[in-house]
């Protein structure tokens, strides 16, 4: 089983995510995209742990700033998607689409996510039903097109609209309030009161599940190209 502790980083700012992940059987752990150090070093710390991996989504600076520092205190290896190994500081394997990652006993598949950038890549744990979106899913929202194109986009969130719908997925960002004036129904009113209710406590309003996602977020919701033409604005 793998354990999962996000960590805000640039908080009031960008309100990254960061995330410790543990897997309990081998008590082995990764940080999933550092966006900066030192709250990353921090929850360390609290946890007693020495992150053997750090795993990132894409090279976007607000995801990998933290990298080097947290590779340097550690040792960790840092595992990037094969089109960023150039650009991602620290960079030691690249991975590519249909690629396996094992954190000790938990299994990881790297699914291809273009679309935000060219080299983004999804982390998805399958027997932990847990999906890491970095900046292509947020809660009620997706990425803007910086490298990719809205095809490229679309592929993407088909990936992640097969995946079961029981699995968790936890974004890149806290964007979740910006999405809830635009939803309506009753499920969209069920998905405010539990995010709302999660923000209050000062907790992400992630992990919600790729079931309630796909009712709710309009972007995931969308089953025409054309239309989500019209929705990205182009
Ligand atoms: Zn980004
Ligand atoms: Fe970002």
């Amino acid at each position: 089983m793998l354990k999962i502790t996000p960590i805000l980083c640039r908080s009031g700012k960008m309100n990254n995510y960061a995330y410790l992940l543990t897997d309990q059987a081998s008590g082995i752990s990764a940080v999933f995209d550092p966006s900066e150090a030192a709250p990353v070093i921090d929850e360390c710390a609290r946890q007693n742990i020495c992150p053997a991996y750090i795993l990132n989504s894409h090279h976007h600076f607000d995801h990998v700033e933290g990298n080097l520092e947290v590779k340097e205190k550690y040792g960790a290896k840092v595992m990037v998607g094969a089109y960023d190994e150039n650009r991602i500081p620290g960079a030691d394997v690249g991975l590519a689409d249909g690629d396996v990652f094992c954190l000790g006993e938990s299994k990881a598949q790297i699914i291809c996510g273009k679309g935000h950038t060219s080299g983004h890549i999804l982390w998805y744990f399958a027997a932990d039903k847990a999906l890491f979106t970095g900046d292509v899913l947020f809660n009620l929202s997706i990425g803007g097109l910086f490298e990719g194109t809205v095809e490229e986009m679309w592929g993407s969130l088909q990936r992640i609209k097969k995946l079961p719908d029981d699995t968790l997925f936890y974004p890149g960002h806290e964007y979740t309030l910006y999405g809830l004036g635009g939803i309506h129904g009753p499920a969209a009113e069920r998905y405010a009161l539990k995010a709302t209710a999660r923000l209050k406590q000062g907790l992400p309003a992630a992990p919600f599940t790729l079931g309630e996602e796909k009712i709710c977020n309009p972007y995931l919701a969308c089953d025409d190209l054309g239309e989500f033409y019209q929705m990205m604005g182009s």
